[in-house]
């Protein structure tokens, strides 16, 4: 089989997305399942969509294209705000958006008259993370025109933390939310269908027995992917955190001094490449792997395996002994190494044994 390559386990992926899917319905809370870091990949949103997740989201309008290209009904949210230059296919593929801009939710309202469809919309207001959202003073504002705009349907409210500040969920910030949904409910006198607590770093507040108020839905993809909860990436009981794995081969294994010599400056990807602290001969070996296939920083090593550096192509680990010219390891990727190892064209991948 050729490296690297992304294997990626559709059973153990089945069994997180089911069991989350379980003890969230238990809660009365929806979950749309976030595809991004998958690149909406049809087998695998088809696993989901199996396991009993009802709704499918992603950042970008094109891997919502690619899962409907695939036959796929399930209804799609797309969870970055739409761009000006794409309302028509986010019309076209997506049933809701989540959004901020009046500006753009005219627009979606002009595109959805035009293909004689309804537009869902969310609309995000800022809880403090200071990524995407309506500052709360401007809300009811948007509330009064998007209820007023053709073909577009306001679904709901939601929010999105821990994403660009790492603010946690906690039931200070949720409580917002609900009080938020009830007012506009008051107001406007309509009933909001989804009040959406926010992603996987939601899990520690859903899970810890806190008042969930109002909030119905969450989007969750790390949490299902990784069975693990961002904010302090931990693993959530009874999920697999190892339903994939990124396979790199061995190009040289040699005895190697520890430290390097020579004049020192900055390296390929480093200003400052750390400075190894053993002495004498290490075990080095040299895997095809390397930042144009994965984030080398996001990868877990198996036991006695240490990663010492990275360049575009290269990464360079020390172990007990060499490892045989042609072998393979195995690691663990985290998001971030999973998002970069699933976009790289070097990196084939592998759902349940078989070439995807
Ligand atoms: C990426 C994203 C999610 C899913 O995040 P996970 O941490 O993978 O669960 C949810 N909502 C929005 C708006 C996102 O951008």
């Amino acid at each position: 089989m050729s490296s690297p390559r992304l294997e990626v386990d559709l059973n153990k992926l089945y069994h997180n997305a089911r069991t989350l899917t379980e003890r969230l319905d238990a809660k009365g809370i929806a979950v749309t399942g976030v595809t991004k870091a998958f690149l909406g990949h049809p087998d695998i949103a088809n696993t989901l969509l199996k396991a009993g997740i009802h709704t499918l989201g992603d950042s970008r309008i094109e891997n919502i294209k690619v899962m409907r290209d695939a036959g796929i009904k399930a209804k799609m949210m797309l969870i970055r705000s739409p761009m000006l230059s794409q309302v028509k296919e986010v019309v076209a593929y997506a049933d809701i958006s989540l959004n901020t801009e009046l500006e753009l939710i005219r627009a979606l309202s002009h595109a959805a008259q035009h293909a004689d469809k309804i537009h869902g919309v969310v609309l995000m207001v800022e809880l403090g993370d200071l990524r995407e959202g309506i500052m709360k003073a401007d809300l009811h504002a948007v509330v009064r025109e998007t209820l007023c705009l053709p073909n577009i349907q306001l679904k709901g409210i939601g929010t999105n933390l821990a994403c660009r500040s790492g603010i946690i969920p906690d039931t200070r910030n949720m409580a917002q939310l609900s009080a938020l949904a009830d007012a506009i409910e008051a107001s406007f006198s309509i009933k909001l269908d989804i009040v959406s607590g926010g992603n996987s770093a939601n899990a520690n507040w859903v899970f810890n027995g806190s008042e969930l108020g109002r909030v119905n839905h969450l989007r969750l993809g790390e949490a299902i992917l990784l069975g693990c909860e961002p904010t302090e990436r931990q693993a959530i009981e009874g999920l697999y955190s190892d339903a994939f794995s990124l396979v790199g081969e061995v190009i040289e294994s040699k005895i190697k001094p520890a430290q390097a010599w020579g004049e020192r400056a900055q390296s390929a990807f480093s200003e400052a490449p750390p400075i190894s602290l053993s002495q004498g001969s290490v075990s080095q070996s040299i895997l095809a792997l390397g930042h144009q296939d994965t984030d080398p920083d996001g990868l877990n090593t198996p036991p006695g395996i240490v990663i010492r550096g990275a360049s575009s192509d290269h990464l360079v680990i020390e172990a007990k002994q060499c490892l045989p010219i042609g072998s393979e390891v195995r690691f663990q990727p985290n998001y971030s190494a999973l998002v970069r190892a699933m976009t790289s064209p070097f990196v084939s991948k592998v759902l349940n044994g078989k070439a995807g």
